[in-house]
């Protein structure tokens, strides 16, 4: 055989080896064959990009912690505190794992390129995901924010302990250290108290639980 056949035959084989590859992934899409999927996904670029923005968020939040809150505040708090808030910090967001919350944030942070589902339709299933967290997770002030029966256009915030207080500074923090996240926000605030400042008024929080955040946010990257 020649050069040139060889190469001829190279290039054809190549091409039916692409389109018996692509023929399959249809099939497979097709078919809905659920653990195909979580295969495919698992190499999908999306899904790989908000895994690794995941894990440097939950890094980030641990080592600002570590490395900055918790030096700060450790003579203003005993040591069982100081620990509770170790465990708190050390399993930061785990729910951001479960499949609901997983695909809510997946979908609308890293959009698929042929969404399944319509625009509305993923906004629907973030606001779910993020509800999901937000009574999940002590973390976030959101939780503490009481919707009476009789008074529901009035929200009551209840004061929110000082280790949850600790978790939610180490979690806005975190955007502004350690690995950069390269999110849309990065650079946008020079510092945690910059961003607060810009966001105070939307929060719902109480005096208590305002005066313990803003005695530690300069302490904050
Ligand atoms: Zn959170």
């Amino acid at each position: 055989m020649n050069t040139y056949s060889f190469i001829l035959l190279l290039i054809l084989c190549s091409t039916a080896l692409v389109l018996a590859v692509y023929a399959l992934l249809q099939l497979i899409r097709k078919k809905d064959l659920a653990f195909m999927k979580v295969l495919l996904y698992k190499v999908s670029g999306r899904e790989q990009k908000y895994r690794s923005y995941l894990k440097k968020h939950i890094k980030n939040t641990i080592d600002v912690w570590k490395d900055v809150l918790r030096p700060a505040v450790a003579s203003d708090l005993d040591q069982d505190l100081l620990s509770e808030v170790d465990a708190l910090i050390a399993s930061h967001d785990e729910s951001k794992y479960d499949d609901l919350e997983w695909q809510g944030y997946l979908d609308n942070f890293y959009p698929a390129d042929e969404p399944s589902l319509t625009k509305e339709e993923v906004e629907i299933q973030f606001k779910y995901a993020w509800l999901h967290h937000q009574h999940l997770n002590e973390h976030h002030w959101q939780y503490w924010v009481l919707m009476e029966d009789d008074n529901p256009g009035k929200p009551e915030p209840l004061d929110m302990p000082i280790q949850h207080v600790l978790c939610m500074l180490a979690d806005w923090a975190s955007f502004r250290y350690g690995e950069r996240l390269n999110t849309k926000y990065d650079g946008e605030f020079n510092s945690t108290r910059e961003w607060y400042d810009a966001n105070k008024e939307k929060q719902i929080m109480t005096d208590n639980t305002r005066e313990l955040v803003e005695k530690y946010i300069d302490l904050l990257p």
